[in-house]
C-alpha cells in the first residue's frame, strides 16, 4: 500500500454531523470513518473519502448524523405493564412490583427485547437499567447482550425492613428501619463480581453500576459500602431520592433530615452519585448535590405520569449539576422525552418568569448525549462523535420536511425531530435498526410474546387498580 492509498475501514457514514464534541462542532457534509466498532476519524466528507475506503457506506449528502441517545433511567421489566400505571399511586407496590414478580425468566427476556426494540426504533443506543431486578438478572443480562444495545446495569437487592407511619398517624405510630444482618455484604459481593466482569470504564457493551434504590429499603451499611464500590470501580451509585411525599415524611420522622441531607450524612454524595428524580429536592438539597458534584437523572414524562411533581431544573443547572434525561419507561423515546422536558419546564419555569432561555435546545441535547454519558461515567466510550469513541450514532433523513428551511439544526432536532426520521440506529458500528428492520430481534416472535405478557400482567394487577379497566 502506498502512503496515499486510502486506508480500508469497516464503514463510512456520510451526512451533516452534530458531533457533541467539546466544541459542539457541526460539520456540513461530513463523514465518520469507523473500524472495529470504533470511530477512527470525523471530518469533512472530501477529506475522509480521500483517506479511507469502506465496503459499508451509510447515509449520504442529505443525511443527518447524531450521537445515539442515552436513556439514563429505565427498568427493563416494566414495559408490559407501563400502560396501566398512570395515576395509580403508589404505582410501585400497587402495579409495578406485582407485575414484575409474576414474570418468568423467559418473559423477563421478552420485556427486554420489547424495551430494546422501542428504544432502537427511537434512536436510543444506551439504556441504563436503574435497579436490575435480582430475580431476572441473568435473563436481562443475556438478552441485552443478544440484542447488542449498550447498557448500564445498576444492580442491588434491598436489605432492610421498614415501616412507614404516614404523617397523620405519627401521633401514635412511628416509622422505623431494621437492616437484615449480613445481606448487604453478600449482595454487594455479587455487585462487585458484576463490576469486575463488566467494568464501568471498560470498552464492552455492558457497564456495571451500583444500585441502592431507596433510603427505605437499603441499610446505611449498604449505602456506604456500595458508594465505596462505585468509587473503587469508577462507576456510579444510583439512588431514587426525593421522589415522593411519603419518602420525605419517612426521612424526617426517622432521621430528622430530608432525603438528600440523609445521603450527605451517610457520606455518599460525590461525583459517583446519580440522584434519580429528586423532584422534591429543596434549595439546600440541590446545594448539597452541587457541592458533591453529583448528577441528576431526570425523567420529565414520569413527573407528569406518576410523580405529580416537577424538579426545579433551572436551579439544578444554575448550581452546575450534570443532568441526564431518562424515559423511565414512560416513553422509551428520547425525542418525546426532550420535548416533554422542554414543555413541562417551559410551563413551570419559563412562562412563569417570562424567560425564554429557561432550557435551551442545545442543553436538552447534551442531557440526552454527552452530559448523560458523563453523569453515568461512560463518556470515555459514548455520548459524542469523536475519534476513539464507539460508533454509537443515528442516521436520520435530513430531507424530511421537519428539517427543511433549516436555521439551527440542534434546535430543529430537539424541538421538531422525531423517530420517524431515523433511518438507522448503530451501536458500536453495528446497524441494529434499519428502516423498520431489527437485526437482532425477531419482531413477529416478540409481538406474540408481548401480547401474552401484557395479558398476564393485566390479570395480575386488575384488582389492584383504582379504576376499572376497559374491556377489550
Ligand atoms: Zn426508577
Amino acid at each position: 500500500m502506498t502512503a496515499d492509498a486510502p486506508q480500508p475501514v469497516q464503514m463510512i457514514a456520510r451526512g451533516r454531523i452534530i458531533t457533541m464534541d467539546p466544541t459542539r462542532r457541526i460539520i456540513e457534509d461530513g463523514a465518520i470513518a469507523i473500524d472495529k466498532g470504533l470511530i477512527v476519524a470525523v471530518g469533512a466528507h472530501a477529506d475522509i473519502a480521500g483517506r479511507y475506503r469502506a465496503a459499508d457506506m451509510l447515509g449520504g449528502p442529505d443525511a443527518l448524523l447524531t450521537p445515539g441517545f442515552i436513556d439514563a433511567h429505565t427498568h427493563c421489566t416494566q414495559c408490559f405493564v407501563r400502560g396501566l400505571t398512570s395515576g395509580e399511586l403508589p404505582m410501585i407496590p400497587r402495579i409495578y412490583n406485582p407485575a414484575q414478580r409474576v414474570l418468568t425468566a423467559d418473559e423477563a427476556a421478552s420485556t427486554v427485547r420489547l424495551l430494546s426494540a422501542q428504544m432502537l426504533r427511537a434512536g436510543v443506543t444506551t439504556l441504563c437499567e436503574g435497579t436490575l431486578n435480582p430475580d431476572h438478572e441473568t435473563a436481562i443480562l443475556e438478552t441485552l447482550e443478544e440484542v447488542g444495545i449498550r447498557s448500564i446495569l445498576a444492580r442491588g437487592r434491598a436489605d432492610q425492613d421498614f415501616h412507614h407511619a404516614s404523617l397523620y398517624s405519627q401521633i401514635n405510630d412511628r416509622s422505623w428501619v431494621k437492616a437484615r444482618d449480613g445481606e448487604a455484604e453478600s449482595d454487594l459481593l455479587r455487585t462487585e463480581d458484576l463490576l469486575q466482569r463488566f467494568p464501568s470504564r471498560g470498552d464492552g457493551l455492558i457497564h456495571a453500576a451500583v444500585n441502592a434504590s431507596a433510603l427505605l429499603g437499603f441499610s446505611p451499611r449498604y449505602f456506604t459500602e456500595g458508594a465505596a464500590l462505585a468509587r473503587r470501580f469508577d462507576s456510579t451509585l444510583q439512588v431514587h431520592i426525593g421522589r415522593d411525599r411519603e419518602e420525605v415524611e419517612f426521612c424526617l420522622d426517622v432521621w430528622k433530615r430530608r432525603p438528600v441531607e440523609r445521603l450527605f450524612d451517610l457520606g455518599v454524595v460525590d461525583e459517583h452519585l446519580v440522584a434519580v428524580h429528586a423532584v422534591l429536592a429543596s434549595e439546600r438539597e440541590i446545594e448539597i448535590l452541587a457541592k458533591g458534584k453529583a448528577a441528576l437523572a431526570h425523567s420529565p414524562t414520569e413527573c407528569v405520569a406518576n410523580m405529580n411533581a416537577i424538579p426545579n431544573l433551572p436551579r439544578f443547572r444554575a448550581a452546575g449539576i450534570r443532568v441526564a434525561l431518562g424515559c423511565d419507561n414512560q416513553a422509551n423515546d428520547m425525542f418525546a422525552t426532550m420535548r416533554a422536558a422542554w414543555l413541562i419546564h417551559g410551563a413551570r419555569w419559563g412562562v412563569e418568569r417570562f424567560d425564554p432561555e429557561f432550557l435551551p435546545a442545545g442543553e436538552l441535547l447534551e442531557m440526552s448525549t454527552i452530559e448523560s454519558a458523563s453523569s453515568l461515567r461512560i463518556d470515555h466510550i459514548t455520548g459524542s462523535l469523536e475519534p476513539g469513541k464507539a460508533a454509537d450514532f443515528l442516521v436520520m433523513d435530513g430531507t424530511a420536511p421537519h428539517f427543511m428551511a433549516s436555521q439551527d439544526v440542534t434546535s430543529e432536532l430537539v424541538r421538531y425531530g422525531s423517530r420517524a426520521e431515523i433511518l438507522q440506529t448503530v451501536v458500536a458500528g453495528r446497524v441494529l435498526y434499519d428502516r423498520g428492520n431489527f437485526a437482532t430481534i425477531d419482531m413477529q416472535g416478540l409481538r406474540d410474546e408481548a401480547t401474552a405478557g401484557a395479558a398476564k400482567v393485566r390479570q395480575e394487577v386488575v384488582d389492584r387498580r383504582y379504576r376499572p379497566l376497559p374491556a377489550f
